[in-house]
């Protein structure tokens, strides 16, 4: 179908009477009032009102909604806490958006296999306390992770502060229960940690956005919880010192769990938001924690304080208690919400490139900001090289619009340049679907392509998300001047 099609659908009575039946009254949404808060995520500049809002609460409910919905074509857009950066749960054109949160069980804390069973709806960090109650670990920690679910976690294959050491969400998703596009409920994976038999669909429902299927349990990977943690705060007269003491302590062969990195704007923003002493002519600052055995953990604590001495760091806190590590880590933590009460717009990047590349990435951004006149801030993952550019703007102003684009393409295309990626952990969703276009490889996106299209011949799980609405015709241009953020506008409700 193509959008044309699906904007001119309207939700039929008896469609939405089939959906009642399957959840119960109470639980369609029809009202405008209502569908409002279902219609962006925490992307800026994108809005879309949905056609209904169905809150589901187990598979079963989920299995048949999602039969009606291939049945007459109607788009699906899986929803958990909505605060995804690429848009990823703005349903378009009408579409039907299926809330997750009401599966929200911890279903299982296997001790002896090292795993948890959850449904998608649980908050992250609800698993991360259950199982650290119990001396275990789930390393994934998004720095939404108060709010995000862990059925969101999946489908964008999301990072946090702890990726460097302890890799992102993929790396602990052992087994899915997956509603498929028809309809049915499939079981992928397991509690064995040895298991090649046939290809691994699990890998690739894994960071799929939506748009292959709904998972409705998740089986994750624990590890016990390190002993010990210390955590470290350091200040640089320059990103370069900073990026110099990373590259020093990877070359000392310490992989600390944590070395994330704000720059110069980033920190006053952080200070004027929180007061919590970071000096403001600092050029760069490091948040870095080691964990493990205690005796380990401060031994490379040592190691990375006199490494980022010797550097020229002008100063650096090693927490004395847990209460400490949280409030150094919170500069860190505090970084987004910083930066976005400055101007009315916040313009999140999330590119990648390789760690040596850092110290280039940051000089191009401050060069595209003074360039196109924008206040960008940037912090991200020191360690493994994902960084946030943040453009601070006001969408009113359609001059400081015209730049943000500009200078939103211009980020991209450093980073691609430096051998980056085009998004370390956001996802494409709709903020990144034209450059997907643009600069994979056409054989890689046609396959990628393909490999939906079997999955989910009617198109109905998220469509216009990753991939532009139609296939590219073969010899015709990508339309890779109309940025997403252009389409988006105007979907604003
Ligand atoms: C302040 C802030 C900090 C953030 N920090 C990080 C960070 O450090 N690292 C990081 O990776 N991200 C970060 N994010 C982005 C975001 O929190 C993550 O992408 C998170 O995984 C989204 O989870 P959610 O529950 O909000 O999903 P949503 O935004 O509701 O949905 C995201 C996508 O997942 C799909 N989806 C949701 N549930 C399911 C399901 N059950 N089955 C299939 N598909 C589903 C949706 O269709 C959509 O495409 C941050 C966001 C904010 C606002």
């Amino acid at each position: 179908m193509t959008a044309h099609e699906w904007q001119a659908m309207a939700l039929s009575r008896s469609l939405l009477e089939q959906f009642t039946a399957v959840v119960g009254t109470a639980n369609v949404l029809t009202e405008k009032t209502d569908k409002l808060s279902y219609s962006y995520d925490a992307t800026a500049m994108m809005g879309s009102t949905p056609g209904a809002v169905i809150l589901a609460s187990d598979a079963e409910q989920i299995s048949r909604v999602v039969k009606l919905a291939n049945e007459t074509k109607t788009p699906l857009i899986t929803r958990g806490a909505g605060t995804g950066l690429s848009g990823g749960s703005v349903p378009l054109n009408k579409g039907v958006v299926l809330s997750t949160l009401g599966l929200n069980r911890i279903l299982e804390i296997d001790e002896e296999n090292l795993t948890a069973l959850v449904e998608p709806g649980l908050i992250t960090a609800q698993l991360h306390q259950a199982v650290e109650s119990r001396g275990l670990f789930y390393p994934p920690d998004p720095g939404s992770m108060k709010v995000c679910t862990l059925g969101g976690n999946v489908a964008e294959n999301a990072g946090g502060l702890r990726g460097l050491k302890y890799g992102v969400t993929r790396d602990y998703v052992m087994g899915l229960e997956v509603v498929l596009p028809n309809g049915e409920i499939m079981w992928t994976g397991g509690k064995c940690p040895k298991d090649v038999g046939g290809y691994d669909l699990r890998q690739i429902l894994v960071g799929s956005e939506g748009t292959l299927g709904i998972f409705t349990k998740i089986l994750v990977k624990l590890v016990p919880k390190p002993q010990a943690k210390k955590t470290l705060l350091a200040v640089f007269p320059s990103m370069e010192s900073a990026a110099a003491t990373v590259a020093s302590i990877i070359a000392a062969r310490i992989i600390p769990a944590t070395m994330e990195f704000l720059d110069q704007i980033t920190i006053a923003c952080v200070e004027e938001f929180a007061g919590i002493g970071l000096p403001l002519d600092a050029g760069a600052v490091l948040l870095m924690e080691s964990d493990g055995h205690p005796a380990a953990a401060a031994e490379e604590a040592e190691v990375m304080l006199r490494l980022a001495k010797e550097q020229g760091a002008t100063e650096v806190q090693i927490a004395a208690d847990e209460a400490e590590a949280v409030r150094l880590a919170s500069a860190r933590r505090m970084a987004f919400p910083a930066l976005a009460r400055k101007r009315p717009t916040t313009v999140l990047e999330d590119v990648s490139v390789p760690r040596s590349k850092l110290v280039e990435m940051v000089t191009r951004v401050r060069r595209i900001a003074e360039r196109e006149n924008l206040l960008i801030g940037t912090f991200g993952h020191a360690g493994d090289g994902n960084l946030h550019p943040t453009i601070l703007m006001d969408e009113r102003d359609a001059d400081e619009v015209t730049r943000m684009h500009r200078g939103f393409q211009a980020i991209v295309e450093a980073a691609l340049d430096l051998g980056g990626a085009l998004t370390g952990e956001h996802g494409v969703g709709l903020l990144k679907r034209d450059f997907l276009e643009k600069y994979f490889p056409s054989a890689a996106v046609d396959m990628m392509r393909k490999f939906r299209q079997s999955m989910d011949p009617n198109g109905i799980l998220n469509p216009g998300k990753i991939f532009q609405p139609s296939p590219r015709r073969e010899g015709e241009l990508p339309r890779s001047n109309e940025h997403s953020l252009h389409i988006l506008e105007r979907l604003k409700p």
